[in-house]
């Protein structure tokens, strides 16, 4: 039963809501009383398609999409997503300049973590552009070398006209987050963009994806986010596409773009209504009954309100552990995400304490950084993640055990 479940603060795969779980074993036998399970089931079948259209609509209904953007679904998670960004921009960019030399594309990143810094290194891989780091969280910290931070404003120095510009919402390891209040100084500098509104922005949005309303959402050229953080299992990515950046990436090649693989081309996944080939179908089915609870609930006004509450017992639990010298919050005021909170524990062998009376009280999950994060070949610090099947009183309970942790640690 769902009372013996381990409270999963992991980073990704992460936490589902019960009710979806129960509902999609249901489904895996018999899928809308056709007889055939989910994963059993033709992606062709009119059941299906007709599903995956739903599930269109659930998003564009609760993020508010505009006309002007498409949704669509794929495969190859965020990562594949690195590279299809920079080769759908660049065809765009080719067809709009064709006499334009390699050196001459710029492609703006704006880095505030390891999975940003990624992107950019995969758009450095690729070629066909100067990859500009436009603004850089490690020149504002204090060992200039630490993801504490979101960036100045003064600091971010755009392209004139770049194929497009990048950035990642939320850092899923940093733990760094932008702000989504519009006066901070910690916000996106929308008003510091090119003038020309049509420079591609794109935002990574993997790991804070239908946690909150999208600020400037029609801002944007291109948002995508692998499904596997808030609202489903891995396998399935979605992509949030301006219809001027679905581009025919064979007639840019015959303007001299590098040709782009089928299935990393946004048109064909367009023109084939995201089932050029074989679908995640399970991940998508799971993904539909996520968004559908999530719209009973109240959709992501009501998960915003939650998700601030969460990282609000959180955060303010490990000022009190700073106060008493047992945790140290990583990341800067103001840059912290709500999604994922990284801290050390501080004290020989307190880390490994820390762990140990969490799993015996039934939490799991909150051992630091994936493997991407080894620090001189440690894997260091705590993270807990909070997306939005975490409970308030999951949460709770969380902060209680630190709350005791810190009692033990100081006396
Ligand atoms: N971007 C962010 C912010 C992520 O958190 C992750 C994975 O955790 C990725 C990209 C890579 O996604 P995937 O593992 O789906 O390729």
């Amino acid at each position: 039963s769902s009372h013996s479940r381990i409270i999963n603060f992991g980073a990704g795969p992460s936490a589902l809501p019960v009710p979806v779980l129960e509902e999609a074993a249901k489904g895996l036998l018999n899928f809308q009383g056709t007889g055939i399970g989910i994963a059993e089931i033709s992606h062709r079948s009119k059941e299906f398609t007709s599903f995956v259209e739903n599930v269109s609509q659930l998003i564009r209904e609760q993020l508010g999409v505009p006309p002007t953007h498409s949704i669509l679904f794929t495969q190859g998670g965020g990562s594949a997503q690195f590279s299809a960004v920079v080769m759908n921009m660049l065809a765009r960019y080719r067809l709009l300049h064709p006499e334009a030399k390699p050196e001459d594309v710029d492609m703006d990143y704006v880095v505030t973590g390891s999975w940003s810094q990624k992107a950019a290194e995969e758009a450095r891989r690729l070629g066909g552009g100067n990859v500009k780091i436009v603004a850089d969280s490690r020149g504002h910290s204090a060992t200039g070398k630490a993801f504490d931070n979101i960036p100045p404003h003064e600091s971010y120095k755009f392209s004139k006209d770049p194929a497009f510009i990048y950035y990642c919402e939320n850092e899923t390891v940093d733990g760094v987050e932008f702000s989504h209040d519009g006066s901070s100084p910690t916000s996106f500098p929308f008003h510091l963009l090119p003038q020309d509104s049509l420079v591609p922005l794109v935002a990574d949005y993997s790991s804070s994806f239908m946690c909150r309303p999208i600020p400037r959402l029609a801002d944007h050229a291109i948002i995508y986010a692998g499904a596997q953080k808030n609202v489903g299992p891995a396998g399935l990515t979605i992509i949030i596409v301006r219809q001027d950046c679905i581009v025919d990436v064979d007639a840019a090649v015959k303007c001299g773009a590098a040709p782009v693989p089928i299935t990393l081309s946004y048109k064909t996944l367009f023109d084939s209504k995201s089932l050029y080939n074989t679908p995640s179908v399970l991940a998508i089915y799971m993904t539909g009954l996520v968004l559908e609870r999530m719209k009973k609930m109240g959709g992501v006004e009501y998960y915003e309100e939650l998700n601030r509450k969460k990282a609000g017992l959180v955060y303010d639990v490990l000022k009190e552990g700073e106060e008493r010298g047992v945790f140290k919050p990583k990341v800067k005021a103001r840059s912290e995400s709500w999604m994922n909170v990284v801290f050390d524990v501080l004290g020989d062998g307190a880390e490994r304490r820390f762990l140990e009376g969490a799993a015996q009280r039934g939490m799991s999950g909150l051992k630091g950084h994936s493997c991407e994060c080894v620090v001189n070949g440690i894997i260091a610090g705590i993270r807990v993640s909070l997306y939005n099947a975490i409970t308030e009183e999951q949460a709770q309970q969380l902060v209680q055990y630190c709350r005791e942790f810190i009692e033990q640690e100081t006396t």
